[in-house]
């Protein structure tokens, strides 16, 4: 199958690799403008594997994409505004930091609302709900499921061929790479790969029945998040939607560790998680024999260096998310950052296949700098862009997406430098009692404005 550059019906479709958070989001956005788009994914199907546990949305990138595209109403019916609760707990077991509210029998209650229809702070939603969501927004036929990219190569400066396992390979001039950390459309842009960040993970589950028979686990996750932190280790219990939780053992170990510690059969994979934390409370122990034997999955964390930047001579291809700048995920920040790249990649190339004059707002003026009143049905709404508005675009989305990046990437290397550092369990209840404070309530206020002056002024 080749996908031509240019056809009778208009431009070629915008082709995705990846049909994660900034892959769907993208496509959202684009269909929303009238431009085609075709995503190519390498799973069967949207239920093939599990998606992992919850995500907190942040109000400036990751609920910004939403509303932007039209779906934070839709995404709020899944939010967890509770399971923002933090809980930091030293490996003693003694407890440093609580958001939760207790009732007077010791119950769990919450105090986190939604207030006028609006989630306050940092909801979090299940990333599976967030990806159908995405997914169901599409036009049909729009994720090509099946498809694993082997490889890319540049015909041209302005012509990609998109090579698949299994699959007939297409032609594109328009081309994203969505394909998260381990990125294959990426290699067309630059050579640098991230770096192992010495952290590996093990994700396990707890069960709805479990956590309802076992009221003691229940409480010692609250109604959010357990951080259970020592000696370069951490339990990290989360709530996620209908009563069930994620637990993620994480370890500050060599690259190849996993690979010479391989996971026992089952049947005994808990215990031997469990073993990792004699000596601690019984917590971590209680908390990681409460998970399914089944399903523990283990993965190596890796980052970019948050100084990476890149040029090129290649036109219509960039990427964005895990693809362009991972980071470990100890500042919750990769998902809103996707989001927010989606986003600023939609504008960009509206901008380009988009005149001016036939740009249609989805937002009403003056909130919309495009103008209100939609062209006559007759004319075509989008062009081909011209090869040099289009590389301009795209070098600077990437340039605008890595310095913003680049701050959270440092806040998340930090932060788990954090995690895994000496006394780290005092080191975070003190970092959260500092977030929580109002001194710092206004800096982060301070630093907002200031971020948001500096972008104004890059762009
Ligand atoms: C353990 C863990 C916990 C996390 N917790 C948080 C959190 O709390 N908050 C937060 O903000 N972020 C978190 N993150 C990070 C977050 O999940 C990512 O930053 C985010 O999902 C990036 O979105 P993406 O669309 O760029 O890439 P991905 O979500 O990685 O999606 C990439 C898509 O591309 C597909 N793909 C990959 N290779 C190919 C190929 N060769 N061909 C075709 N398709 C391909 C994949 O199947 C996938 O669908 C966490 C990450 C991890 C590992």
């Amino acid at each position: 199958m080749s996908v031509s550059t240019t056809s009778a019906a208009g431009p070629s479709p915008v082709v995705i690799i990846g049909a994660g958070p900034s892959g769907l989001l993208l496509a959202r956005y684009l269909q929303l403008h009238h431009i085609p788009v075709k995503i190519y994914e390498r799973d069967r199907c949207p239920t093939y594997r599990p998606q992992g546990g919850s995500l907190d949305l942040h109000d400036d990138t990751g609920l910004k994409a939403l509303r932007e595209t039209e779906l934070l109403d839709i995404a709020q019916e899944y939010m967890r505004p509770e399971g923002e609760a933090q809980k930091v707990v030293d490996k003693d077991g003694k407890v440093l930091f609580d958001e939760n509210v207790y009732g007077e029998n010791g119950a769990l209650v919450t105090h986190f609302e939604k207030t006028n229809g609006e989630i306050r702070g940092r909801p979090e939603i299940d990333r599976t709900d967030l990806r159908n969501i995405l997914i169901a927004s599409l036009e049909p036929d729009t994720i090509q499921w099946s498809h694993a990219l082997k490889s890319c190569e540049a015909l041209s400066s302005t012509l990609y061929q998109v090579n698949f396992h299994s699959q007939p390979s297409i032609t594109t001039p328009y081309l994203v790479g969505a394909d998260g950390t381990f990125s294959h459309v990426r290699p067309l842009l630059h050579p640098t790969k991230p770096d192992y960040s010495s952290v590996s993970m093990y994700d396990l589950n707890i069960s709805s029945t479990t956590l309802s028979n076992q009221p003691k686990i229940q409480s010692y996750i609250g109604l959010g998040a357990l951080e259970l932190l020592g000696d370069g280790k951490a339990i990290l219990a989360q709530m996620n939607s209908g009563g069930k939780a994620k637990v993620y053992v994480g370890l500050k170990v060599p690259e190849r560790w996993q690979d010479e510690h391989p996971l026992p059969d089952e049947g005994k994979r808990r215990e031997w998680l469990a073993t990792m934390f004699d000596g601690w409370t019984d917590m971590a122990k209680e908390v990681i024999m409460a998970s399914d034997e089944e399903g523990i999955m283990q993965r190596r964390i890796y980052q970019y260096d948050p100084e990476l930047r890149w040029d090129t001579e290649l036109t219509g291809v960039t990427v964005m998310g895990d693809a362009a700048h991972v980071m470990s995920p100890f500042a919750g920040e990769g998902v809103n950052q996707a989001l927010a790249d989606a986003l600023e990649l939609g504008q960009a190339l509206v901008r380009v296949f988009t005149p001016p004059s036939r740009r249609v707002s989805l937002a009403p003026f003056p909130l919309s700098l495009f103008p209100i009143s939609p062209p006559p049905p007759s004319t075509p709404r989008i062009v081909a862009p011209k090869p040099e508005a289009l590389h301009s675009a795209l070098r600077a989305f990437e340039k605008g997406m890595m310095r913003r990046a680049s701050e959270e990437m440092r806040g998340s290397k930090e932060n788990m430098d954090m995690f895994f550092g000496e006394e780290p369990a005092q080191a975070l209840a003190t970092f959260m009692e500092n977030v929580m404070s109002p001194t710092f309530m206004v800096k982060m206020t301070l630093d907002a404005s200031v971020k948001w002056m500096k972008r104004l002024w890059n762009n």
